[in-house]
């Protein structure tokens, strides 16, 4: 059986850093499912639909076909056979990734493709997989083997963005994807709370590979 590795957390919370160091070190697949709402809101928005078009967006919705590639242990998702660009980190998208991602029916067609990563972990041989996002653990993967929710004091998550050379609206999108309806950010039942604000990525990964394999 695979192991199933669910991290969730608000932006910027070293989600993606710790992630990618817990699939080195055990050889899973490493899932960023926040890169998947960006491709869709940067193809969104390129195609000229707005969030609020409701009518225009479920027009868009079934004509956009998922697949995955591979990139080192990380699964990269193609729309209609296309990587997405860098836009992807934008502030444009930043600004309007929350806004598309609480649309119910948005979530609705990244919730089978997020779980079928499960057969591209076991086809590339993967001992199981990592994903990150804001529901892994609540709606996507509920009986995921580990269950983390990362935490950063706000200052310090704006601290890291700046040092990565970025803007970002991490108040705001945490604000947003908080409150939302649909599979708002939670702590999952039972999940491990990890405050990392006063912690090196090396200690928050040594953490969570200590009560993945004790
Ligand atoms: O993880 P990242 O900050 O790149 O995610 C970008 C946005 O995608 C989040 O602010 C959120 O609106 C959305 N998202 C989500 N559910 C997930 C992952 C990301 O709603 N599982």
């Amino acid at each position: 059986p695979l192991i199933i590795v669910a991290i969730d957390g608000g932006a910027a919370s070293g989600k993606s850093s710790t992630s990618r160091l817990l699939a080195d070190r055990f050889n899973l697949l490493h899932v960023d499912t926040g890169s998947f709402y960006r491709h869709i809101t940067a193809e969104l928005l390129r195609r000229g639909v707005p969030h609020a078009d409701r009518p225009a967006l479920l027009a868009a919705l079934p004509g956009l076909k998922f697949s995955t590639r591979l990139e080192g242990r990380s699964a990269r998702m193609l729309v209609d056979g296309q990587a997405a660009g860098d836009e992807i980190r934008d502030q444009r998208v930043n600004d309007h990734v929350s806004h598309y991602a609480a649309v119910p029916e948005v979530r609705q067609v990244l919730l089978g493709y997020q779980r079928g990563q499960t057969e591209v972990a076991r086809q590339h041989g993967f001992r199981g997989l990592v994903m990150e996002g804001r529901d892994i653990g609540s709606v996507i993967f509920p009986d995921a083997d580990f269950r983390f929710f990362l935490h950063a004091d706000p200052a310090e998550r704006a601290k890291r963005r700046a040092a990565e050379g970025r803007q970002d609206s991490v108040a705001e999108r945490d604000r947003l994807d908080s409150s939302r309806k649909t599979s708002p950010l939670v702590v999952p039942a039972g999940a491990i709370d990890v405050d990392s604000t006063f912690l090196t990525l090396e200690q928050v990964v040594d953490k969570l590979a200590a009560l993945i394999a004790p």
